[in-house]
């Protein structure tokens, strides 16, 4: 296996300078103190920001830091200026990203400037992920920051394993759609080879967004994209429970937190709020929810105290400093409004603590406040479970936090409906210890079992199994085999090139009719027909007209409506075999009356087919139409000499002996040529692929299942080879 590598935008550690000293400090958030056990534990490189500005070090700090990072942390730098800090992080990450996949739309900006500096910065953090990586290396890259990272490493380092997890919400299509810049940043997260989020919910919603975005559909979460498999799919994020759960009664920073805890409460119960500073989080809600919780059940006044700590964080984003602002107010007017000489009902923290002065807070608190508005995950409830093992806390957690997928035995609460926050607090202190026990036993089998080794392993595992697939792909990648077809081509002296058209040598347009050649194909196609030594066929699934009006000026032999019709270079169109169409008028009727249904359908009449195109259609409405429509047509076309074939976005109901292999043979079974070629993208081509010899060249474009002996990447590959010939 090659080395490991993460990449994230902060490192697990944080660098300061105090009194011209660099300073190294364990950063704080979710990825950082989630992943860092697992990065410990494993052989890894972790590469990322220290948090220090480039404009406040000198190069004699960069190295020493360089140094430092590597040697005590497995880390390595990528350094940012003010400028980077402002535009990419507080700007285009902080300010677009994480406000619109949290579901609030109204806070994003849309700046060209702070897009232009996200995708430099992200470029940036590529520059130094190339100084290290190598073909067979597994590259693990972490979050919204740097979605358009994946892409890079996979355009320029094919030949490595590409992971991605996103750690906050993936929103649903009609928020994500908002986006100005949505299929770049989808474009640059399929460069992976898997994407991981913590809840299935975000997975459909990223599915949902490739697919109506991109046109790109999953079989089982699997996105046939270009020509790869990238598979999507849910990997909730684990904590390191031993670490919780352990004994701290030695520790300076637990013995000294619990004192300064038990001196507050006296005889009061706690309960216990832990948020970084984020609009996100629900924090003046929550003080709500609590001021009502004291006024609708005041036989609570006096005996109970909330501990809300805040951690700082992006004070430099106006929107936090208003933030702050509002929470100190809210919390002075309930304490100000309740509070008497003996008690204080809200104990506010505006500051960061280690770990272990957090888990003195966990194991005191009888009720722990989880009431974010949106979260990815939220680890904090995860660990408050680990740490508190006597079973005598409960925890309230909002139904749009990740955690709560995996916590539903708790209490769990609508972030918007403060009465019944109230309602969950009242619940939770008078919960019965056998009632909770039983549920902290539940949780905390599953968050040992499932803790964030595991959640690492699983990824990782995933990561290569996916990758391991794509080498076993049955088809192989012809771009990996170019010289060798190339020279078959060069030695070969009587050749024949079965070309189908739309998807093989164009792309897919809006309306059929707009998919014309352009020039530079025509030029392609004139001189590999001119060669005497070639046979160039066009073999389509159009008409003849239109394929006359189009190739009709080159030398060029043409197979129409998928093999009915063949034409040879200023010859006459004749039939390969005669039909008949009786069954077309009832087939019709049926057709129209589903496309009268499914807004952006339409159907298509050949001479012996009909066909309902769905490419402009809302796919999932799509889907469950079309398969109504297919279970009516088998019926009807059983006993018939007629049958359906599904193309690329097409359903077609036509005369079965008709087909491009049929056609294809007649040209076979007369001349003998040393060099064979087909090449078509969808499952009419197949029939094609079906007839030629054993040492023909058969191509498909994309990857899905096919008999064809090499796949490529798309229509773009196949006219570059087309040309090299
Ligand atoms: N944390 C900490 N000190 C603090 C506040 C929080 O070490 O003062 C840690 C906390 O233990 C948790 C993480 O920061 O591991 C917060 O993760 P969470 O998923 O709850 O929220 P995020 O910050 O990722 O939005």
């Amino acid at each position: 296996m090659g080395k490991m590598i993460f990449v994230s935008n902060r490192l697990p550690v944080t660098v300061s300078k105090a009194n011209n000293k660099l300073e190294y400090t364990k950063s704080i958030g979710g990825l950082a103190t989630g992943l860092e056990s697992y990065h410990r534990k494993s052989d890894s490189i972790w590469i990322g920001w220290p948090g220090i500005s480039d404009d406040k070090i000198d190069d004699s700090d960069k190295l020493i830091m360089e140094e430092k990072l590597k040697n005590d942390y497995s880390c390595l730098p990528v350094f940012l200026t003010d400028e980077d800090i402002e535009q990419f992080y507080h700007g285009f990450s902080n300010r677009t990203i994480w406000p619109l996949f949290h579901y609030s739309p109204d806070k994003v900006a849309y700046d060209v400037n702070t897009w232009k500096a996200y995708k430099q910065v992200n470029k940036k953090f590529f520059n130094i992920v190339s100084q290290f990586i190598g073909d067979g290396d597994i590259v693990w890259v972490h979050d919204y920051q740097l979605m358009l990272l994946p892409r890079m490493i996979k355009e320029n380092y094919p030949h490595t394993k590409v992971g991605f997890f996103l750690h906050i919400p993936f929103p649903s299509y009609e928020i994500f759609r908002l986006l100005i810049w949505r299929e770049e940043i989808l474009h640059g997260l399929l460069g992976s080879d898997l994407i991981g989020f913590h809840t299935y919910d975000y997975v459909r919603h990223f599915l949902c967004s490739v697919r109506r975005l991109l046109g790109y559909d999953h079989d089982l979460n699997k996105i046939n994209y270009q020509d790869r498999y990238v598979l999507v799919d849910a990997f909730p994020m684990g904590i390191d429970f031993d670490r919780f759960s352990k004994d701290y009664s030695e520790c300076e920073d637990f013995t000294k937190a619990e004192k300064e805890i038990l001196e507050i409460k006296q005889d009061t119960r706690i309960i216990l709020s832990i948020d970084r500073l984020d609009y996100t989080k629900g924090i003046p809600e929550r003080i709500k929810a609590f001021d009502l919780f004291l006024s609708k059940y005041p036989e609570y006044q006096g005996k109970v105290k909330l501990y809300q700590i805040v951690a700082p964080s992006r004070v430099q984003v106006s929107t936090y400093e208003q933030l702050k602002r509002e929470i100190t107010e809210l919390i002075s007017e309930v304490n100000g409004k309740y509070g008497t000489i003996s008690w204080m009902p809200i104990w506010y923290y505006f500051k960061s603590f280690s770990q272990e002065s957090l888990i003195a807070f966990y194991r005191n608190a009888d009720v722990l406040l989880v009431t974010p508005l949106r979260d990815g995950m939220n680890l904090v409830a995860k660990e408050y479970f680990a740490s508190r093992l006597d079973n005598k806390g409960m925890l309230v957690i909002s139904e749009t936090a990740g955690a709560a997928s995996e916590l539903g035995e708790a209490v769990v609460i609508n972030p918007n409906d403060l009465n019944e926050i109230a309602d969950a607090i009242k619940n939770s202190l008078e919960m019965s210890l056998e009632e909770k026990t039983v549920i902290n036993n539940v949780i905390c089998h599953r968050l040992k079992s499932y803790n964030v080794y595991y959640w690492a392993e699983d990824f990782i595992n995933s990561l290569l199994q996916i990758t391991s697939d794509l080498s076993n792909n049955v088809s192989k990648n012809l771009e990996q085999n170019k010289d060798l077809l190339h020279n078959a081509y060069i030695n070969a002296k009587k050749r024949i090139l079965f070309l189908d058209y739309d998807g093989t040598l164009v792309g897919f347009k809006r309306i059929p009719e707009q998919a014309k050649p352009d020039q530079e194909l025509k030029e392609i196609l004139r001189k590999l027909a001119d060669d005497p030594n070639n046979t160039v066929v066009i073999v389509s699934g159009r008409d003849r007209d239109i394929l006359d009006n189009w190739f009709g000026d080159l030398n060029v032999h043409l197979i129409g409506a998928h093999g009915l019709w063949i034409r040879h270079p200023n010859k006459n169109w004749f039939m390969t075999i005669p039909i008949d169409n009786e069954w077309k008028e009832s087939v019709r009727n049926i057709l129209e009356l589903y496309v009268t249904r499914l807004p952006g359908s339409l159907v298509e009449e050949k001479e012996y087919s009909l066909a309902v195109h769905y490419r402009q259609c809302e796919p999932v409405i799509a889907k469950v139409k079309l398969n109504e429509l297919k279970q009516v047509l088998l019926s009807m076309t059983a006993s018939a000499n007629i049958g359906l074939q599904e193309g690329n976005k097409v359903i077609e109901v036509k005369d079965n002996r008709v087909n491009k292999g049929y056609a294809a043979l007649t040209f076979l079974r007369n001349q003998r040529y040393d060099f064979i070629l087909g090449a078509g993208d969808d499952f009419t081509d197949e029939d094609l692929f079906a007839v030629l010899p054993d040492d023909a060249y058969s191509i498909k474009i994309g990857i899905s299942d096919t008999a064809a002996k090499y796949h490529l990447k798309s229509w773009e590959s196949m006219r570059s080879i087309l040309q090299a010939f």
